[in-house]
């Protein structure tokens, strides 16, 4: 462990990870920054928890209990289907049959672990995380099997998607952004936390943790295939997933562990809110500002509503504008109606149920060999990225977390915030 550094993708300065660093010290465009593993060997260890058997391809300092990885198979239903004679799943959420045990049903169970192993164990501070459902579930349940800490903040509307096939331990404290607030409002008021002493912020894509994390299903799926998949399939909120794989294929290929072609990238939202494919087909590497309420009202119409980010890392060095033109990607649209077809299509194949945002991946793969896009011989990888939520519900017991206190909007943007923050959280 920690046999790697971190390298600015602008202007390639190194640093000594410090387990928290999330930026480039020098005065020039916003970049990201990428891990560079210095041992540069693919091995698996399966002696390791979950997806800690890619820990050499992983910042941390530690490993934690967790049981989750993603798992990549051969597609034989949903291949004969659409006709490709090389598809592989890459999946992402609970199928004891098939060795899957992510029990949050989401591939953000591959952040958490991965995040938290990158800050050594009892560390003073305590991690603070905003997140719109999946994410906030994924670092709830993790964090209390292994009794860290953490701040997690969530808008009330997204209360219900905060819920562990286990009894939460008290080292989680939930706070609910009320009132008429939304995923921003939350942002706000965890960013209100971090300016008090005792906290740091988990740092969404700019954290390499969180990205190598997400990285694995690419690793998963090339070891599976023995090469690099010719395309690679993934709808997109923010967009870090697909930033993630593509570092992950660069990594693949720099170590000299597969060595054929280039992994195009097929990645793909929910329309009416599709403002990755808008920007990426009208040729701007800029991200445009959205105007709010026109945003918000998309996104109540689509299906797929984890996949709203209104800010994503879109024009920073290294964010999607520089992946999709380094790997000759395409965006797709995907309507209501094809989604829901495609889950229906993906659980009649393949005999599980899948997330919405799974079904606007599997969406533009069938537009995708529709135009001819993917050759019938070609190796392609598709990233369920949730599944199997229905089995959980089935098969566990379900306990959800309670929030401990509640700040509406009009509270979030007052003065007094971080002194009332402050108060309630000393009494923690
Ligand atoms: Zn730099």
């Amino acid at each position: 462990m920690g046999r790697h550094i971190l390298r600015c993708v602008y202007c390639g300065k190194e640093y000594e990870d410090d387990h928290f660093r999330l930026n480039c010290d020098e005065n020039h465009e916003p970049s990201l920054l990428r891990t560079v593993y210095k041992n540069g060997t693919f091995t698996i260890k399966e002696d390791l928890p979950g997806m800690f058997k890619f820990e050499n391809y992983l910042p941390v300092v530690r490993t934690l209990d967790v049981s989750g990885a993603p798992v990549t198979y051969k597609s034989e239903g949903l291949a004969h289907n659409l006709e490709l004679k090389n598809l592989y799943i890459i999946f992402n959420g609970y199928w004891p049959e098939r060795n899957a045990f992510m029990e949050t049903a989401s591939f953000k169970e591959l952040e958490a672990p991965s995040v938290l192993g990158r800050v050594p164990e009892n560390h003073p501070e305590t991690i603070v995380v905003a997140s719109a459902g999946n994410t906030g579930r994924a670092f709830a349940d993790i964090c209390s099997k292994n009794r860290i800490p953490l701040i997690l903040v969530i808008p009330e509307a997204n209360i219900d998607e905060i819920w562990s096939c286990e009894p939460f331990n008290d080292c989680v404290v939930l706070i609910a952004a009320s009132g008429n607030s939304d995923y921003t409002d939350a942002i706000k008021l965890a960013g209100k936390i971090i300016e008090l002493e005792g906290y740091f912020p988990e740092g969404g894509a700019k954290n390499v943790a969180r990205r190598d994390g997400m990285a694995t299903t690419v690793l998963d799926a090339a070891h599976t295939m023995g090469r690099i998949p010719d395309h690679y399939f993934q709808a997109i909120g923010s967009g870090t997933g697909g930033i993630a794989a593509w570092e992950s294929y660069l990594r693949l290929k720099e170590d000299g562990v597969y060595t054929n072609g280039v992994m195009k990238l097929h990645l793909s939202q929910n329309y009416p809110f599709i403002p990755i494919v808008d920007a990426w087909n009208e040729g701007k590497e800029t991200f445009p500002e959205l105007e709010e309420e026109k945003s918000k009202d998309a996104i109540h119409h689509m299906r797929a509503k984890v996949l709203s980010n209104r800010k994503p890392p879109y024009s920073i060095r290294g964010g999607i504008w520089d992946i999709l033109t380094a790997s000759s990607g395409t965006m797709y649209s995907v309507k209501n109606d094809e989604v829901a077809e495609a889950q229906r299509l993906f659980e009649n194949y393949e005999e599980i149920d899948i997330h919405p945002a799974a079904g606007v991946a599997l969406g533009a793969l069938i537009q995708a060999v529709e135009r001819g896009a993917v050759g019938k011989d070609d190796y392609v990888a598709f990233n369920v990225t949730g599944g199997g939520e229905r089995r959980v519900m089935q098969e566990k017991d379900i306990y959800y977390l309670e929030p401990l206190f509640r700040f509406n909007d009009r509270e979030i943007n007052s003065e007094s915030i971080v002194s009332k923050l402050k108060d309630i959280l000393l009494a923690v």
